[in-house]
């Protein structure tokens, strides 16, 4: 496990650390660098020097694939330890740590395919004037900056790693200082690929110290964020003192709209997979599900039954499907929604507290039956295991509560009636959709939120566009003088 930053190609001792606790058992296992705005300065120096001066940009995109594709294989290679390094600090099951990092691999192979495409990518424009040829060709942006969260650690650092690198950029990374373990074996493995200096930095430590730094540094160009709404919103207004370019991928309280032509155990299966995988610490969990009155009663008993069943313990424990929350913080917020849920007389048909664990931040899957729609358990991000289930009467009634509250990350719906399922697809105001399932997410698919969920996109195409600037050369090719002063 690593105890230095990587900056510039190499590793660089902090003045302070702070420990890294397993949520499955409170102890602490390590202690990570914490870095300061003068750790953040050292960082973007050299990312705007391997931008403006090294190989990096100038590189064909099919030189920089090869370097993405060892980075790969990086992540492969060491696969079993870095998801074991995931469970200890973020408390997921192995099986999901292990998932996550096939997907995190995945995402450089995808983008080193789409960094050979950019080898020769120059666009024409038609014009309607003779005298003029253009075309528009596309260039790395700069300098860009990565803040992540911790839910799914390295991956969500490979959705702005991997794209950034592959048009030509120069990163600095910063993890969550909940979960940068993987985050820094990440710089060990840009090392091991050859990685030029200075194109991959990761800087871990307090948002509001290095992050903050970072964000308001002069010599970045571009912010890509995952995280929470009030910090993402902190970070556009700081980034908009230099105008920076700004991608924001934030919070969600996604609705799942179940009609009852639905079969009842394909709806209980997904439903569950939307709220209770991860821990329920994912920010499309589909958290608000309206059910069809005539089967709300039915897939209610059988959804609280399932709950039950899902096996709670140590992420490393064979056979875990619910590991315990990331942090202390986060089991406090959690329970304490459930909580005032209870004071507030919201029927809680079963979770809470699970019980059996001295030791642990452990969450029961939870269920709060016919939530009111005015509770701040219907209305606000609880990140966790709890999911809120209300019936509705009307396909229209149904995508008004869909679509009502701030936020628009995601959304699903469940029918036999494929025009219905299209049409309700169709209504809903959310970034991402999800037709008889929820929370698959592929890399080749645009990913990114409506409303306060968030600005622009992440994955496939539009992930790359992220750190490209396009830029039109019109020629005038016309051997006329062109008049206008010279007559
Ligand atoms: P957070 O906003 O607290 O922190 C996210 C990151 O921002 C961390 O690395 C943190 O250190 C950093 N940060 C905090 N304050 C900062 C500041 N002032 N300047 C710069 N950086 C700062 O979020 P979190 O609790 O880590 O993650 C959970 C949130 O992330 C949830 O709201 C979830 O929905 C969201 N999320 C969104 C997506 C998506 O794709 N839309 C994916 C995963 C998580």
């Amino acid at each position: 496990m690593r105890t230095d930053l990587f900056i510039d190609g190499g590793w660089v001792a902090t003045a302070n650390t702070f420990p890294v606790t397993n949520p499955a058992t409170e102890e602490i296992v390590h202690h990570i660098p914490a870095g300061s705005a003068a750790d953040a300065d050292a960082a973007v120096r050299p990312a705007r020097a391997a931008f403006d001066t090294g190989p990096w940009p100038r590189m064909s995109g099919a030189e920089r694939a090869v370097y993405l594709r060892a980075m790969a294989r990086g992540i492969r290679d060491r696969l079993p330890e870095l998801a074991r390094l995931e469970v200890i600090d973020n408390g997921k099951p192995l099986p999901e740590a292990e998932w996550d990092l096939t997907d995190a691999a995945g995402c450089f192979d995808f983008y080193a395919d789409l960094a050979e495409e950019l080898d020769g990518e120059v666009e024409e424009i038609a014009l309607p004037d003779a005298r003029f040829t253009a075309k528009a060709v596309r260039e790395p942006l700069g300098v860009a900056v990565g803040i992540v969260p911790w839910n799914y650690p390295l991956l969500m650092a490979l959705w702005k790693v991997a794209p950034a690198l592959a048009a030509g950029c120069a990163m600095v990374l910063k993890p969550s200082e909940w979960t940068s373990l993987t985050a820094l074996e990440l710089g060990a493995i840009a090392e091991a690929a050859g990685l030029p200096r200075g194109v991959l930095n990761v800087v871990s430590g307090l948002g509001a110290e290095v992050g903050q730094a970072l964000v308001e540094h002069p010599m970045v160009d571009k912010i890509a964020f995952t995280g929470s709404v009030p910090t993402g919103s902190r970070l556009m207004a700081a980034a908009a003192r230099d105008v920076k370019k700004v991608s924001l991928e934030l919070g969600g309280k996604s609705p799942f709209v179940v009609f009852a032509d639905s079969d009842v155990e394909k709806a209980v299966e997904w439903i569950m997979f939307g709220i209770f995988w991860n821990q329920g610490q994912v920010c499309s969990a589909t958290s608000r599900v309206l059910v069809e009155a005539s089967l709300y009663p039915r897939l209610l008993d059988r959804l609280v039954e399932e709950a039950g069943r899902i096996t709670i313990g140590d992420g490393l424990a064979e056979g875990t499907l619910l590991g315990p929350l990331v942090s202390r913080g986060q089991f406090e917020k959690v329970l304490g929604f459930i909580d005032r849920a209870r004071e507030a007389r919201v029927t809680v048909a079963c979770g809470g507290r699970a019980e059996g664990f001295d030791k642990g931040y452990y969450v029961a899957p939870t269920i709060l039956a016919d939530t009111p729609l005015d509770s701040e358990a219907w209305t606000e991000e609880i990140f966790g295991p709890v999911v809120c289930v209300r019936p509705f009467e009307t396909e229209e009634e149904a995508i008004r509560l869909a679509n009502e509250l701030r936020f628009g990350l995601a959304a699903a719906v469940m029918s036999t009636d494929d025009d219905r399922a299209e049409r309700v697809a169709k209504a809903f105001r959310a970034g991402i959709v999800w037709i008889n399932c929820s929370q698959p997410t592929f890399t080749e698919a645009p990913w990114g939120g409506y409303k306060q969920s968030g600005v622009g996109r992440e994955l496939g195409r539009w992930g790359l566009a992220n750190y490209l600037e396009t830029k039109p050369i019109t020629r005038f090719v016309s051997d006329e003088p062109w008049g206008w002063y010279l007559k």
